[in-house]
Order: C-alpha cells, then sequence, then structure tokens
C-alpha cells in the first residue's frame, strides 16, 4: 500500500482537486492507497471537509490538530499513523502534482531509500526564493548531499527511512540529509 500524507493548513479549495488527481493516478497504477490528510488547525473550513472525506471515502484518513503545530508537527503525526510500505508526502497547495508520483516510484525501483522533489519553476516571491537559494546552498555544503532543492514538499519513503525520522521544530527542512541514505533528487513540474 502506498500512504500519501498531505499536511492541511488552510487549503480548502485545494482539497477537491488534489484529492481526485491523487486518486486518478492511484486508480492508473492499480495500486492499493491511502490519503492521509493532517489539519493543522485550519480556519477556513478545510477541518469539516476533511472530515465529510473521511467518513465517506475508506481510502481516507485524517488526522486534526487543536490548534497550528507547524509543519514538521504534521508531518512527525502522519508518519506515525500512516500505513503504507511507500509513504508520499505532499504539499496541500496544488504546488505539488500528483502525475509525477510514477516518476518517484521509478527512482524508488532503482534502490534508493528516499526520492525528494525539486521546484523546477519556482512560483514564489523574491523574498521567500531568495533565503531559500542560501538554505539549499549552505544544507548542501553542511551535508556534502548537493540538493538543489531540500525544502520541497513531494518527497517519497520507503518505510524503513521513516522509522527513523522524528520530527519537530523546522526539522522536516533537513531530512534529506539524514546521514547513511541514497537520496535521488527528481522534479517536480507545477
Ligand atoms: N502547512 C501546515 N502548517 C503550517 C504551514 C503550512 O500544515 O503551519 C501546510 C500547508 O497547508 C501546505 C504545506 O504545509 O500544504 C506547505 O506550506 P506552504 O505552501 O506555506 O510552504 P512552501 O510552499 O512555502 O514551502
Ligand atoms: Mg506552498
Amino acid at each position: 500500500m502506498i500512504s500519501v500524507i498531505i499536511p492541511i493548513y488552510n487549503e480548502k479549495d485545494s482539497i477537491d482537486p488534489l484529492q481526485r488527481d491523487i486518486e486518478r493516478v492511484m486508480k492508473g497504477l492499480e495500486q492499493e492507497y491511502e490519503i492521509l490528510f493532517v489539519d493543522d488547525g485550519s480556519t477556513d473550513g478545510s477541518t469539516e471537509l476533511i472530515r465529510e472525506k473521511e467518513t465517506s471515502s475508506p481510502a481516507i484518513r485524517a488526522i486534526f490538530f487543536r490548534k497550528n503545530f507547524g509543519k514538521s508537527a504534521t508531518l512527525n503525526a502522519g508518519f506515525q499513523a500512516s500505513r503504507g510500505e511507500i509513504i508520499f508526502t505532499m504539499d496541500g497547495d496544488l504546488q505539488d502534482d500528483p502525475e509525477e508520483i510514477p516518476r518517484f516510484l521509478a527512482k524508488l525501483d532503482e534502490g534508493y531509500d528516499l526520492v525528494t522533489g525539486w521546484k523546477v519553476k519556482r512560483k514564489d516571491p523574491l523574498e521567500k526564493r531568495l533565503p531559500s537559494k542560501l538554505f539549499n546552498a549552505i544544507t548542501s555544503r553542511m551535508s556534502g548531499l548537493n540538493l538543489r532543492d531540500y525544502n520541497c514538499g513531494f518527497k517519497c519513503y520507503r518505510r524503513e527511512v521513516i522509522k527513523e525520522i522524528r520530527l519537530y521544530g523546522e526539522l522536516h527542512r533537513f531530512i534529506p540529509s539524514w546521514p547513511t541514505r541514497r537520496v535521488s533528487g527528481w522534479r517536480r513540474s507545477r
């Protein structure tokens, strides 16, 4: 089974299209899957929408935080609740395209334990892109990994790998630099 963990903080309008896209891809692959929404204290109606989905579809599960704890906390909770042998994380704002899922899986098949996305055409303002460039350069220097984009929310793991990861604070930004793993940089298109 594949688990897809999606942190949600006020993403009401994205939830439906994202779910539909993921389901289409998984059906195409004839792959058993679960979508695990982790609601990080949303206040825009995302919570109610996810509750509705959780009760109407067996492939959808959800975790609800009473207040906003940040993305690392959502991923940590998602990892612990997930049941799949393969685990994806994706952002819930439609910046990650589920059509890329088969390409991540192909990389895992080559023997990698963790495959990480890469925002090729970044749709964010300069004040986000500049610090991000600096962060990637410094983290590459310190970890010796040399990835273009540590911080991309679109990632894929074998279950053995997530057993070793405990996330809090801003630690989700450093996941690819965890030691002793083979990491493959992959691009995402949206
Ligand atoms: N997110 C979250 N808690 C937060 C902030 C963001 O769960 O406190 C979720 C958000 O809903 C989205 C993902 O984390 O699904 C990435 O957030 P964002 O788009 O703000 O990050 P960026 O694209 O700038 O890395
Ligand atoms: Mg985003």
